[in-house]
């Protein structure tokens, strides 16, 4: 390339640059989130002792201090029995190690309301954990935290239900109207584990009520899904709608590892990779893996 070229390069560039408001340079850059899963203190025992869920959580907190995310999502079961003091003591304790200057977002897992909530539970987890449904927002990404238990067994709580049905689309709604770059969803419950009309079962939301969502998801370009429940890792697509169930902080099943999983968000899409316990990362790299070395 002749200097001539570089420089008109240069300006075309310069051009481009000058059309973003700040805000949208300030949107451009990447940044990363640590998604927790199934603390679920208790379980490795069945609530004899919660020793081992709490070196397995201290250590996944310990690596969200060193790495520095923009925010900390847990995805669900904090506890293995609901309403236990003191699993929810310990929980409190570890998560609160935390750098207050990173947010951490709580989301309601069946074994925090209970597998088929009712007011009585939903009350009991609000006054431990604030609200189970709730949006945030850091730079061009805005979350949504469902309570997906209501949606998975509403039997005892329909109102429940409808009311967050409603409150999600006016979410949607103003996310989109809001020029979100990515609407992300965070629950407890995978929305699916292999593809989107699987038959329904203990770990997926049941077919009556999945079709909708993910058709509402679809209506308002949702393309990510963060879920965990499953003790083990499963991506499965939907066209262009993603559903990343991740395996646990705590005890994992069918053979799988404790782990933590990271999300790069760029301005196109958000990478993502789930690290276990003994392979935790030491620093998040940014910079895509296909950019050009200088
Ligand atoms: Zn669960």
């Amino acid at each position: 390339m002749n200097t001539r070229r570089i420089l008109a390069a240069c300006l075309g560039l310069l051009g481009s640059l000058a059309a973003l408001t700040p805000r949208e340079i300030d949107a451009a850059e990447p940044f990363h989130f640590i998604q927790l899963s199934d603390p679920q203190l208790g379980m490795f025992t069945d609530n004899r002792d919660f020793s081992q869920d709490a070196a397995n959580f201290e250590l996944a907190v310990n690596a969200v201090n060193r790495l520095r995310p923009a925010f900390v999502v847990v995805t669900g079961d904090l506890v293995h029995k609901p309403g236990d003091a003191a699993q929810i003591a310990e929980y409190r304790r570890i998560i609160g190690k935390i750098d207050p200057s990173i947010p951490v977002y709580n989301v309601a897992g069946n074994h925090d309301v209970e597998n088929v909530p009712t007011a009585a539970s939903l009350a009991a987890y609000g006054k431990l954990f604030g609200p189970d449904r709730y949006t945030f927002r850091h730079e061009g990404l805005v979350g949504i935290v469902l309570n997906s238990s209501l949606i998975h067994s509403p039997a005892q709580a329909a109102e429940a239900l409808d009311a967050q049905e409603r409150w999600l689309r006016q979410e949607l709604r103003a996310a989109k109207d809001g020029n979100a770059q990515h609407i992300v969803v965070f629950q407890h419950h995978p929305w699916f584990i292999k593809n989107a009309t699987e038959a329904d079962g203990y770990f997926n939301i049941p077919m009556a009520r999945r079709a909708a969502y993910l058709a509402l998801f679809r209506e308002f370009g949702v393309r990510y899904l963060f879920c965990g429940h499953y003790h083990r890792n499963a991506e499965a697509r939907d066209g262009t709608l993603e559903n990343i169930t991740s395996g646990p902080v705590g005890k994992p099943l069918g053979g799988a590892k404790s782990g933590i999983r990271v999300a790069i968000v760029r301005p196109d899409q958000i990478e993502h990779r789930y690290f276990e316990l003994g392979e935790l990362p030491v620093k998040i790299e940014l910079t895509p893996a296909n950019a050009k070395k200088p």
